[in-house]
């Protein structure tokens, strides 16, 4: 426990009964400093719920919720276009299934290990009880590099991945989807392959899929857009709003772009973005089109934008896009990207809002900081969740075997990020610390899990 606490944070906030709970959980979790980072946040946040709520303790269910009901490691061996044989490691780890099938995206960046998807995981089971939606918490992925590989290699490696992977999915048991390194490309050819192995056209075991065999309209934008609804909700409760208002996006994926897309829409002025080179600025705004031209149709890296548009803007390499002077600021591109000295530079600069597109982009010291100096902050596990929400809403569309109009199933999206905002501000105001966000969205999905579970039994 000694060695675990020095390499970690002090236990400064958490709750004298929580203290070797924590302890217990890092160090059966020893190596994994994202998995720890994610949890010690949750658990910081409970010492309210602990006293109000002393049957949890008894009912283990802090420790049964940190546990993944099952984890699985798999080897995804490929043959690239050289002929040459790759391997590469698959996961799937499958946390909660209290509230309903195991949900969550597959990530492809060699960065994947088991820390990142169980952080990953862990946080999907909170963010999926914030939608009020029958969704569990899982997440998967591979250390797999998609940068640079042709389609050819792309659809081997994907059909290689899910010939493992399809023993352990379905429509009633874990539904994936995407995340970072997977779109809809790499969803059909997953999707093609499972077909062909069940012989079943099994349209509700993944989500995200083309509009043509049963995706959902506006599952594409529904992350951005969900995360601009939330800040939106959160500048009006102190009667602000987008309009006018300079704001830094970082990232340039698929969060990134319809984030852009619906604060442009809302009068806002993207000044940045990024991608994992650098970041661009345009002191005339971000021209959206050309991005889209440059990230989506040519897989392009983002320094081309300054090549190609020339006078006001410009291209820094390795910087830190949180330099750049904005009133609200949505890190949507990975995690711990928005540092301790970021988020002092963003005070400074007077930010009022922060919006987490992406899964713990801020590291805690960052979240500190924001938290101190009073700026409106949007945890990604409620900010985020309209990209999981509207997944639900297509799993909804596969079992009715319907299809819903973009005006309907962005309705319904917008309906829900007010709910979860609403529930994150009212929870946090109950606990008395109004206007804390994190402590509202951790309290809030984890009392919805614990009740599912104490109800169920001990499982
Ligand atoms: N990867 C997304 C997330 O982090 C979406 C998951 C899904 O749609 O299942 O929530």
């Amino acid at each position: 426990t000694q060695a675990i606490r020095k390499e970690s944070e002090p236990l400064s906030n958490i709750d004298e009964k929580l203290e070797p709970i924590l302890a217990e959980i890092l160090l059966r979790n020893a190596g994994e400093p994202e998995f720890h980072q994610a949890v010690r946040e949750v658990i910081e946040s409970l010492g309210r719920v602990i006293a109000k709520r002393p049957d949890y303790a008894d009912h283990a269910l802090i420790q049964r919720i940190c546990e993944p009901e099952r984890q699985i490691i798999f080897r995804v061996p490929w043959v690239d276009d050289r002929g040459r044989t790759q391997v590469n490691r698959g996961f799937r780890v499958q946390f909660n299934s209290a509230l309903g099938p195991y949900k969550g995206g597959l990530r492809f960046h060699p960065s994947v290990n088991l820390s990142i998807i169980k952080f990953l995981g862990f946080e999907q089971i909170f963010k999926n009880a914030l939608t009020g939606l029958p969704i569990g918490g899982g997440k998967g992925g591979s250390d797999f590099d998609p940068r640079d590989r042709s389609d050819g290699e792309i659809m081997r490696f994907c059909q290689s991945f899910m010939t493992e992977l399809y023993y352990h999915i379905g429509d009633k048991t874990d539904v994936p989807a995407g995340d970072i390194g997977v779109g809809a490309r790499e969803i059909g050819y997953m999707f093609g392959q499972y077909k062909r192995l069940a012989n079943r056209f099994e349209a509700g075991v993944l989500t995200g899929k083309g509009l043509l065999y049963g995706g959902s309209r506006a599952r594409t934008e529904a992350t951005g857009y969900g995360n601009t609804y939330f800040v939106q909700s959160m500048l009006g409760t102190k009667g602000h709003s987008f309009d006018g208002r300079k704001v830094v996006v970082s990232g340039s994926g698929n969060v990134a772009i319809y984030t852009m897309e619906k604060i442009q829409s809302f009068g806002g002025k993207i000044m940045a973005c990024s991608d994992s080179g650098g970041y661009v600025v345009d002191e005339n705004g971000i021209d959206l089109e050309l991005i889209k031209e440059i990230k989506l149709v040519r897989r392009d890296r983002i320094s081309e934008y300054a090549r190609l548009k020339g006078t006001g803007t410009h291209y820094i390499r390795d910087g830190r896009i949180w330099d750049v002077p904005c009133d609200v600021a949505m890190p949507s591109a990975t995690q711990n990207e928005l540092t301790g000295r970021d988020a002092r530079t963003l005070v400074a600069n007077g930010v009022i809002a922060v919006g987490e597109g992406a899964n713990m982009p801020s590291t805690p010291e960052a979240i500190r900081v924001l938290r101190d100096a009073n700026v409106l902050f949007g945890p990604g596990k409620a900010a985020n969740a309209g990209g999981v929400a509207t997944s639900a809403l297509e799993m909804q569309q596969n079992a009715s075997r319907d299809s819903w109009t973009f005006q309907r199933t962005e309705e319904r999206l917008a309906e829900i990020m007010r709910n979860i905002h609403d529930t994150c501000a009212s929870t946090a105001e109950e606990y008395g610390t109004p206007g804390d966000y994190v402590l509202g969205a951790n309290i809030a999905g984890f009392v919805r899990v614990a009740e599912a579970m104490r109800a169920q039994g001990v499982i």
